[in-house]
């Protein structure tokens, strides 16, 4: 039996990402390949979210011993540390949780970082869960060797991530690139940040069918077996519903809008658009470009590529992983 599995040059590390319903966890390799990824309920009983991150580490911690005893007459299985993309506010200097909204309660104040690393002994990274998402473009994916790239990832709400040089923009504490709640529309649509007419109010995928529905009650049509959802609206765009389309063309509008400041802000090369919107693919993307090319002076648009991102689910996870690449 051997005492540590911990190796700071292993060719492979552990990666947790972790969101309000679930928690995706791997063993991730430098190249991005996942040997081992196991999914949980990020809620159960009474157990806390960091418990929870736990129990999915120990399960990878005993595959990967598991695999030390089968190959002990080889080279053994060794890992790098945990990296952790979560859902809340990151404070980025200490690893611990700043702030969490309701749906993971008890989480903020957690100090993520230095539980994880008193309960498994290896090097803990902490960081958000839309941060980490550039990494997993970086190293393993479609922003590979791009020094300047804007990632916005569309879901719940709209997240956001600024790369500068190669490296993610934290800010002071860590919460920088918070591009959701960048207005597009100053007397706009109040938001819950406090502001007015960000651009999450347009384009977040909630945001999306609530305004979807509030268009069929103002034109009192019959949506049929209650509100629509977000997959339900992006349907009917999809199928040339002119409802549909006006809360689409907003929500794309709003995003070439947002876009274009970041480009003439930061002259980026690259922008990666991530989320469960961005399953729509190429038709959703197009617009967005176009959106974005008629807002923009030509000398910052041409030569930007915004692409969809390499990962698709299993972003966070790879991404979060990646950062004991990055950072050690
Ligand atoms: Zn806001």
């Amino acid at each position: 039996m051997r005492t540590s599995i911990y190796d700071p040059g292993a060719d492979y590390a552990i990666g947790i990402d972790v969101g309000g319903t679930k928690i995706n966890a791997g063993i991730v390799g430098s190249n991005g390949e996942t040997l081992l990824s196991v999914s949980l309920p990020t809620k159960a009983g009474s157990s806390t979210v960091g418990d929870r991150i736990a129990v999915a580490v120990q399960r990878l911690l005993d595959w990967v011993r598991e695999q030390g005893e089968i190959e002990r007459k080889g080279k053994e299985m060794s890992i790098r540390g945990i990296g952790i993309g979560t859902a809340g506010q990151v404070d980025w200097r200490t690893g611990a949780i700043r702030y969490a909204s309701d749906l993971l309660p008890g989480y903020t104040g957690t100090p993520l970082k230095s539980d994880m690393e008193k309960r498994f002994g290896l090097p803990v990274v902490v960081d958000n869960d839309v941060n980490v998402l550039s990494l997993a473009e970086k190293h393993a994916g479609i922003g590979k060797g791009a020094k300047q790239m804007i990632c916005l990832a569309l879901g719940t709400g709209v997240g956001g991530v600024l790369v500068n040089d190669g490296k993610i923009v934290h800010g002071v504490w860590g919460g920088a690139g918070e591009i959701g709640h960048l207005s597009v529309d100053y007397r706009g649509l109040p938001c819950i940040c406090g502001g007015r007419g960000c651009l999450e109010a347009y384009a977040s995928g909630t945001s999306i069918a609530k305004r979807m529905n509030e268009r069929l009650a103002e034109a009192g049509a019959d949506s049929l077996g209650g509100p629509l959802d977000t997959r339900a609206t992006v349907d009917r765009w999809q199928a040339g519903d002119p409802l549909a389309t006006a809360v689409m063309d907003e929500a794309i509008e709003a995003l070439g809008s947002a876009i274009s400041g970041l480009l003439h802000v930061f002259n980026p090369e690259l922008v990666v658009i991530g989320g469960g919107l961005a399953d729509v693919g190429e038709p959703l993307l197009s617009r967005i470009r176009e959106e974005t090319r008629k807002r923009t002076m030509p000398s910052f648009y041409d030569g930007v590529r915004i692409v969809l991102p390499s990962h698709g689910n299993y972003g966070g996870m790879i991404g979060a992983a990646m950062q004991l690449w990055e950072y050690r």
